[in-house]
This record gives C-alpha cells, structure tokens and sequence, in this order.
C-alpha cells in the first residue's frame, strides 16, 4: 500500500529540468513531523509549479492526450478532471497528512452530508444493517431514514454512551456502526475503540463524523474507525465561505470509498477545493485559538446563576470527561448551555441583545454564532430532557473579553424578560 505522501508523489510538473529534491512534502523524516508541520508542508511541490508556494487551481474538464495512440493506450497522468486534477490531489495529501499512518485515501466531497451518505453507501448493500448513534447530525438521520430505506438498509439508533455494550444491539447483517463524538448539539461523548472493538470482532466497519474535533484532536482512524468523515464547510474552510466535506479511509474501506465516490460522480469545484487547501493551512492555529476562547467562555458560563450546565466535554463537570481525556487531544469552539428554566421569549430576548455573536446554523468559521435548539423530536432511542431551555455557541476568533461583554448584555436583556 502507498503511504499519503508517495499518492501523488508520482506526478510530473512542468519539466523544470531537475529533479525535484526541495520540495517540502519529501518524506525524509516525515513520521517525526508534527501535525502542524504537515499541516503546512502536506501535498505541496512547489518545484513542480515553477517554485510557487502554492499548487495552482486547475480549472478543467477535458484533459488533452498528444496522440490517439496515448488516447487509446489512457497514457497520461490525468484522465479526465473528475477522476482528478493537480489540485484535488494535493488537497487530498494534505489532508491525509495529518489522518495518521492507518490512512490509505482522502475522498473530496462537494458538502458534509454527500461525505456521510457516500460513505455510508460505500460499505453497505441492500439487505444490510447500520447502528447509528442517537445523537447524530440530524441530516444524517434523514440519509437514514430515507434513502437508505430506499434501498432496503434498515437503521437501529442507539444511546451514545453505550460503549462495548453496543454488542447487544448488532444483527447477524450489522455491517456498520455509526458513530459521532461529541454529538454536535448536545456534546455525549463516546467510548470509540470500546464501540469498534465490538464492531470488528463481529465484522462491522466503524463510520465517524470527526468534524467538532478534526483529526488534529482526534485520531480517528488510530481508535479503530474505518472511515473518517468531516464536513470541511467547518474548521477546514474555517471562514465561512466554502460547503466541503471529505472522508478518510483505512485500508479496509480505501477502495469502496473511492469506487463508490467516483461512481456517483461526486467532485468537488476547484476554487472551493482551493479554498479548503488554504484553510488547512492555518487550521491547527485557528483551532488552538478556538479551543482556548471556548474553554474561557464555557467556564465563564459555569460561573453565571442564569445557567444550569455547560455540556462541553473538555470540562470536569462533563459526563464524558474521562472518556474525553483519554480519547481526545484537544477541543474545539463549538459547546451548549442549559439555561436554567425560563421562558422561550427570554432565551430569544437573550439572542436577540448579541451583537458579536450571529444567529444561523453552521460553525467553525472565524466568528462566533449562537443557535437555540431542542433535540426532543430528533431522539429516538434516548429521551432529551436537559432540564431547561438550550443554546448551541461557537466561539470564535474575537476577543474573549469583548465576547463575555456581549453575553452579559445577553444576560441582561433576557432577565429584563423575565
Ligand atoms: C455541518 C455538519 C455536517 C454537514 O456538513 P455540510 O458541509 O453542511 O453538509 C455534518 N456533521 C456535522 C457534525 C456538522 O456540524
């Protein structure tokens, strides 16, 4: 199998008249390097490039062969530009650079979602069964709930903090287990290589949303997933402009991920992926920022009598905290809040009176937001009863002290409400 970094090692550039030996993705001494070194140096070849920095945007389609002979023959290097360009393939090494040795392949997708029901269709037929974690992103329940249905794939939701006891729940046609760490309203953490040591002694692939944590804090395919998903629209873009989503494999899931990507003909823009190869560069800076801000927010909450609890694994009140520190090197900016009872018109009153934080769905981007949501009518296997009205925030890149000055002003209005 081929590491990350020889995948694309194998293309010519412009014939620059000598060989390429400073280009920063070499492999020499690569497995000492850091993340955040591979954040900056993966799939670069800037000699390749006339010695730009960056790897151009190949805007194309049809890629021209010099004979009919080399057509016939499908000599060259690119075959056609949803089969891969320059600039897919050097996004796909970088991200792969920072996925950890288990990763075989990067999938580009054109959002999150089309990365997790691609996956998902990468590893089950008809006829087939997936345990999907009750606290998953809502869409990918409808993935589900509909076309999997559709397709003769039947569902059973299960409590995320169910760990090795998962075991009970699989079906001889359990071919995968779903699962989604901390879960992106209500922050449950699950005991992952417990729930995949389970789920490979009984020959189920295990599917992760990895997108709160990225694999910068979470080494998903080293815990025992096989396909590890995020939707880049979040921390890889980073500013809010791009939808871009991306799966990781193992060598198990490697070919039927990409088989199944490329049958569908699902690719992605090339500014967009240009876009995500820009925020990967700065992505373990950005969410170093983050998870500090979020962490100095979140206690700052702890401390306010209008709140009931903060759910944010990273701390110690956390019911997932030990699980969370064992399994997690770091957290990001996205955490809810319990208000403590109160009415619906205080909670918006409270929302309203933000000026810094923006209301709207999505996150990871460089400024902060505030969402109310209620996960009572997503549950099917668990029953949501927080205890008061809930509020999702994402932290983002302002300063702390100018963010608590606008949740107070929140604070205020809402018990001007009452
Ligand atoms: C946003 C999100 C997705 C979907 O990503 P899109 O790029 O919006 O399609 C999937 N999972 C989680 C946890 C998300 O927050």
């Amino acid at each position: 199998m081929k590491s990350p970094d020889d995948r694309d090692g194998a293309a010519p550039g412009p014939d620059t008249g000598h060989p390429d030996t400073r280009h920063p993705d070499t492999d020499h001494g690569a497995s000492a390097r850091t993340d955040r070194t591979r954040l900056v140096v993966g799939g670069r070849h800037p000699h390749e490039h006339y010695g730009f920095v960056n790897t151009p945007v190949f805007h194309g389609s049809t890629v021209l062969y010099p004979t009919a002979e080399d057509y016939l023959a499908r000599r060259s290097r690119y075959k056609y530009a949803r089969r891969g360009t320059p600039t897919s393939e050097a996004l796909e090494a970088a991200l792969a650079a920072i996925e950890g040795p288990a990763c075989a392949g990067v999938c580009l997708l054109p959002s999150g979602l089309a990365a997790i029901s691609a996956a998902l269709l990468a590893v089950l037929d008809a006829g087939d069964h997936v345990l999907v974690s009750d606290s998953a992103y809502d869409p990918t329940r409808t993935v589900c709930d509909t076309l999997l249905v559709r397709w003769g794939i039947s569902t059973t939701y299960y409590d995320p903090t169910i760990g090795a006891g998962i075991g009970a729940l699989m079906q001889p046609n359990t071919k995968a287990v779903f699962v989604e760490a901390p879960g992106s309203l209500s922050f449950e953490i699950q005991d992952i290589p417990a729930i995949a040591e389970v789920a490979h002694a009984r020959g189920a692939v295990v599917l992760m949303d990895n997108t709160w944590a990225t694999p910068l804090y979470f080494r998903a395919l080293d815990r025992g997933v096989d396909l590890a998903i995020q939707s880049g629209t979040k921390y890889i873009g980073g500013h809010s402009d791009i939808m871009f989503g991306c799966v990781a494999a193992n060598a198990r899931t490697d070919k039927a991920l990409r088989d199944t990507v490329f049958t569908m003909g699902l690719c992605v823009g090339p500014d967009d992926m240009n876009l995500a190869q820009r925020g990967l560069r700065t992505l373990a800076v950005r969410l170093a920022a983050h998870e500090t801000a979020a962490l100095k927010v979140a206690q700052w909450f702890e401390t306010r009598p209008e709140v009931l609890r903060v759910l944010h694994p990273a701390l110690p009140s956390h019911p997932g905290h030990a699980i969370f520190k064992r399994d997690f090197t770091g957290s990001s900016g996205l955490f809810s809040v319990v208000f403590r009872p109160t009415s619906q018109g205080a909670v918006n009153a409270f929302l309203n009176a933000l000026t810094l934080f923006g209301i709207g769905a999505s996150w990871g981007g460089y400024e902060s937001l505030a969402i109310p949501f209620d996960c009572t009518k997503i549950r099917t296997a668990t029953t949501w009863q927080p205890g008061g009205p809930t509020v999702r925030f994402h932290i983002g890149l302002e300063d702390t002290d100018d963010l608590i000055a606008d949740l107070e002003r929140g604070f205020a209005a809402m018990t001007a409400v009452g």
